[in-house]
Parts: structure tokens; C-alpha cells; sequence
């Protein structure tokens, strides 16, 4: 067989012990692990030749049976505002967006964690997508190496860390996707690898309450959950899992997540802001009765609307009424900043073309969704 037809296995997804796992069973030692996971993630190396600390013999073993092989980037793009934006081919030809949003000396990367999402929210135009696939955690992690990657070699020794935090708030629902989610997340925290720390690294679920049960025992990063009504009759109608795990079940689960973690740590809730549906003062009360029984941040998040939906974005005015009347129950309320600098527009275009091109326009996730993601402005 020549080399070309052998299966080669991509490391770049690996997590510390798998990497070590690896090592012992081609006979060499553990601690090659971590100098791979080092080459990869902290170097950025992908080409075994150019790890100098493996023998010649090992390297040219590693070219026969493996790779490092990211997921490849098909557009990179910068706004005047320091916003950078990949549109990034996973296998099977699919694309998912990665965005970096710089803030002061934070600079957090939006990962996409499955192409579509099965869930169907109803103001999430993901969901409208329909499910495609599950990235692999090599192009999860992918995302984060490209990122990284772009702003200069050495990742790790860069004179300034340009990713600091991680969110899995872009395409798809991370707890639908456990294993390769949880590797990703653990090759982020490493301190061979990315080093993030766990606050710095935030899951967002629509609530999978088995799966957030699941997490509890694996992981103790943040946790976001995207909440957006504050009764279970509203909920059911914009978030359909619901209805299979109603609110008081998902609190459950959340405070069962947070009493693993210090006491100051906090859930965050997303509440996406739909114009004369879940913005009521009514509602907004609702919602701060509900929000003191559990230790959180509120997130208001102004809708972003997208071509066939029923929904409108809330005026700003009753977006501060809401944040209002949550601030005077003494909630910490943050509102996203709403869009509008100059490349999200070009971004955006460019997902429709290339959607309308292939004729997948399923598949491609919009790029405004994921980066009117992370901004917020605190009130
Ligand atoms: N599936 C996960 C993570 C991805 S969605 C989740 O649902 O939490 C990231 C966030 O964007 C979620 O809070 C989601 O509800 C929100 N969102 C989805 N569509 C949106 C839209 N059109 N406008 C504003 N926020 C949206
Ligand atoms: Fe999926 Fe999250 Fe969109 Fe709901 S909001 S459809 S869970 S990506």
C-alpha cells in the first residue's frame, strides 16, 4: 500500500491522554504526548519534520500512520474593529464559522460545535438549518488552532495571549455533540496546549438535561443557558426541548452543575430579546422572581433577524425597561451589543454566496448569528 492509501490519524483532536495513549502503543514513551500536544497546539507545528525533539526515525514513522491536518479555512476576513472572521470547511465539505472578538485585553473566539443543530429554536436561524453533522474534536479544536494560529508563532509565546476566553455559542448544540465537545474543551484548558482557564472557557446548552448532568461529572467550565422565557408555556413555543426538559427540571440541573463550583460562580441565562413576545414588563418580573432562585447573570440579547422569520427584535427603549426592571431586583444584567461595524455585512453576504453557489445553503451558518454573539456592553 503507498503511503497516500493508508487511513492516517489525525492527532490535532487529541486530548493529553489520548495523545500519550498513542504514543505507548507505536512503543515509544508517555511524554512524547505532551511534547506533541506542545508542537501542535502551543508552536502551531504541523509538519512532523520540523519537531526537532523526535528522532528521525519516530518522524518518519508519524508520516506514515498520522497527520495534523486543521479543517481548511475558505475565508478569512477583518473589520476596522479588530473583529476577525474564518469560514472554515469541515469534512464532508460543510462550512462553519469561527469569529474572534476582540474587547479591551479579552479577545474571545466564537466556536461552532455541529453543522446546523437539531433543536429548532424558533428565532434561531441554525435551527431553521436543520441538523448537517457533528465536528469532530479535531475541528473544534481546529477552530481554535486557526485562530491562533493566525495571529503569529509561536501560539504560546505570543507576547500578548489574543485568545483568552472561548465560548461554544456558535453553530450547533454542544451537549448534542458530548464527547468530541468535552476532548475540545479539555485540549483548551491543557496547560501543554492552549492553558484557558475554566472560567474562560463558557458551554452554552438550550438545556440537554441529561447531558448538563453528564458535564457536571467531566467538566467544570462556565455555563451559559440560553433560558429566553422565564414560564414553561413560553418556553416550550421558542425553545421546543422544553417541553421534553421543562424549566424546574433544567434548574435542577443547573444548581447541580454550580454546587460542584466555588461559590462566587455564577450561571449565565441568554435571553433573546423578540419583540412583543417575551419582552413584557410582565415577563421581565417573571423572569427576576425566577432568576433569584438560582445564582446567575442575565444576558439580553437583541434578536438578530434572518430572511423568513416571524420574529422582530425589541425596541431599544424596552430592552432597558426590561434590563431595568431586572437591575432594580438587584440582578446583574448585561445587553449584547447590537451589530452594525463594517465587515459583518460583507461577512454576511459572503455566507449567502457561497451558500447560494453549492446550493447548501443549509449547511452554512450565518455569520452575523455567532458575532453579535459575544459582545456585550454592561449597564
Ligand atoms: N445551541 C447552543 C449554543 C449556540 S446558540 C444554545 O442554544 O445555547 C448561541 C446563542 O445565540 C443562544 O443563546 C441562542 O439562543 C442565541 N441565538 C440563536 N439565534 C439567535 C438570533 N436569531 N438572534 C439572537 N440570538 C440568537
Ligand atoms: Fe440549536 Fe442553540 Fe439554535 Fe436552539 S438556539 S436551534 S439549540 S443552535
Amino acid at each position: 500500500m503507498t503511503e497516500k492509501q493508508i487511513e492516517k490519524v489525525n492527532l490535532l483532536g487529541f486530548t493529553l491522554p489520548k495523545m500519550e495513549a498513542f504514543f505507548i502503543s507505536i512503543g515509544e514513551k508517555k511524554f512524547r504526548g505532551a511534547q506533541m500536544i506542545k508542537w501542535i497546539h502551543q508552536q502551531g507545528i504541523t509538519d512532523f519534520e520540523q519537531m526537532t525533539n523526535l528522532s528521525k526515525a519516530l518522524r518518519e514513522q508519524l508520516k506514515q500512520i498520522a497527520e495534523v491536518r486543521p479543517p481548511r479555512v475558505t475565508f478569512e476576513g477583518d473589520s476596522v474593529d479588530g473583529t476577525r472572521k474564518w469560514l472554515v470547511e469541515v469534512d464532508g465539505g460543510s462550512k462553519v464559522e469561527t469569529v474572534y472578538i476582540p474587547d479591551g485585553d479579552r479577545g474571545t473566539l466564537c466556536v461552532s460545535s455541529q453543522v446546523g443543530c437539531s433543536l429548532d429554536c424558533s428565532f434561531c436561524s441554525t435551527g431553521k438549518q436543520g441538523f448537517n453533522k457533528n465536528l469532530t474534536a479535531a475541528e473544534i479544536i481546529g477552530q481554535v488552532f486557526l485562530a491562533a494560529r493566525s495571529f503569529g508563532l509561536p501560539v504560546k509565546d505570543s507576547q500578548k495571549r489574543l485568545v483568552t476566553n472561548v465560548v461554544m455559542m456558535g453553530m450547533g448544540e454542544p451537549l448534542l455533540n458530548f464527547d468530541s465537545v468535552i476532548d475540545a474543551m479539555s485540549i483548551m484548558l491543557e496547560d501543554q496546549a492552549y492553558g484557558l482557564s475554566k472560567r474562560r472557557v463558557t458551554l452554552s446548552t438550550s438545556g440537554v438535561v441529561p447531558n448538563l448532568n453528564k458535564l457536571a461529572k467531566v467538566t467544570d467550565v462556565a455555563l451559559a443557558i440560553s433560558l429566553h422565557a422565564p414560564n414553561d408555556s413560553l418556553r416550550n413555543e421558542l425553545v421546543p426541548i422544553n417541553r421534553k426538559y421543562p424549566i424546574a427540571t433544567l434548574f435542577d440541573s443547573i444548581r447541580n452543575y454550580l454546587s460542584g463550583l466555588s461559590e462566587n460562580r455564577r450561571v449565565t441565562f441568554e435571553y433573546t430579546m423578540l419583540k412583543g413576545i417575551n419582552d413584557s414588563d410582565g415577563l421581565a418580573r417573571e423572569l427576576s422572581e425566577l432568576a433569584k432562585t438560582i445564582r446567575c447573570k442575565i444576558n439580553l440579547i437583541p434578536f438578530n433577524p434572518f430572511p423568513g422569520t416571524k420574529y422582530e427584535v425589541s425596541s431599544r427603549n424596552r430592552i432597558y425597561a426590561f434590563q431595568r426592571i431586572l437591575l432594580s431586583d438587584g440582578h446583574v444584567v448585561t445587553v449584547r451589543k447590537t451589530r452594525g461595524d463594517d465587515i459583518d455585512a460583507a461577512c454576511g453576504q459572503l455566507a449567502g454566496q457561497v451558500a447560494d453557489k453549492t446550493k447548501r445553503s443549509s449547511r452554512y451558518i450565518r455569520i452575523e448569528d455567532v458575532t453579535e454573539c459575544m459582545r456585550e456592553i454592561p449597564h
